[in-house]
């Protein structure tokens, strides 16, 4: 009998323990899902005020620019500057709760990545040699075609290398794509101030930024490269970074050359 009782009671004490846990666990995904709701809710209502301040802010500025007082002109455009940061925010914001909850699927199209990704680091090209940096970029075609979603793609790209930009002091950020067996490896080195050791397993955490007073001394919101990760992954993909101190960084992306992504609703026919 007391054996009996002893299992009984062990079995009482590990449902209720069970039944705890659930609960535990219930109440924090509702939290999360409130949480989330909360982020979508307070994003969604800056972005209209925002894009009716913004957008006749910078019409104004476009025609009457060279006809305003230097002063004026000047906060305008501070205002604008400022004004469209906040946008960035807003939107990395959304596209975290879109990801979050689910509903954000890379939607996979045969891409000239190469083309894709030379295009996009010359974008920055201009901002690099204003900064005395050299760009340069190595992305030769692929001996097969390359699926990726070209907006995610986009986003992924211009993230890396407008850090590589942004914290590189002098030298310059090489940019290069290859083939490396199944994967497409994008590559993003440069010349830059680094990060410390200790600081590279939160680097694609959401909102970490970099400690050092060169990295701090640059804007941002710490979302770039958490936002990056999650596209990467979204392409069954990851992005890792290398770096040392003093000397620079290296980004490496690397995601599955992919298939095209089945249209809308699935296959016509439904496969026996
Ligand atoms: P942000 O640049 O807005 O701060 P990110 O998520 O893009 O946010 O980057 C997070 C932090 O990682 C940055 O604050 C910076 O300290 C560090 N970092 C990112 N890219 C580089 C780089 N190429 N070189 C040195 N530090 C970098």
């Amino acid at each position: 009998h007391e054996l009996l009782a002893g299992q009984f009671t062990a079995a009482v004490r590990n449902a209720r323990a069970y039944a705890e846990e659930r609960a535990r666990a219930e109440a924090l995904a509702e939290l999360d899902r409130a949480k989330t709701a909360f982020f979508a809710n307070v994003s969604h209502e800056l972005r209209t005020p925002l894009t009716l301040l913004l957008g006749p802010l910078s019409d104004t500025l476009a025609a009457a620019g060279t006809a305003l007082p230097d002063d004026v002109r000047g906060s305008l455009t501070l205002a604008l500057r400022n004004g469209q940061r906040l946008q960035r925010l807003v939107n990395d914001l959304l596209e975290f709760v879109s990801i979050e909850a689910g509903r954000a699927s890379a939607v996979r199209v045969e891409t000239d990545v190469p083309a894709l990704t030379a295009e996009l680091a010359g974008v920055l090209r201009a901002a690099a040699e204003r900064a005395g940096l050299r760009l340069s970029v190595d992305c030769p075609p692929l001996d097969r075609p390359a699926y990726v979603d070209p907006r995610m793609w986009e986003k992924i790209v211009l993230n890396l290398v407008a850090n590589a930009v942004k914290y590189t002091f002098v030298g310059g950020i090489d940019v290069s794509l290859r083939a490396d067996g199944d994967s497409l490896v994008l590559t993003v080195a440069d010349t830059g101030v680094g990060i410390p050791r200790a600081e590279l397993p939160l680097l694609f955490e959401r909102f970490h930024r970099g400690s050092g007073t060169a990295a701090r001394s640059r804007e941002g919101t710490g979302l770039g490269l958490a936002l990056a990760r999650e596209l990467v992954t979204l392409h069954g993909g990851e992005v890792t970074a290398t770096s040392e101190p003093g000397v620079g960084s290296t980004f490496t992306v690397r995601v599955p050359f992919g298939e095209p992504d089945a249209p809308a609703g699935g296959p016509a026919v439904p496969s026996p």
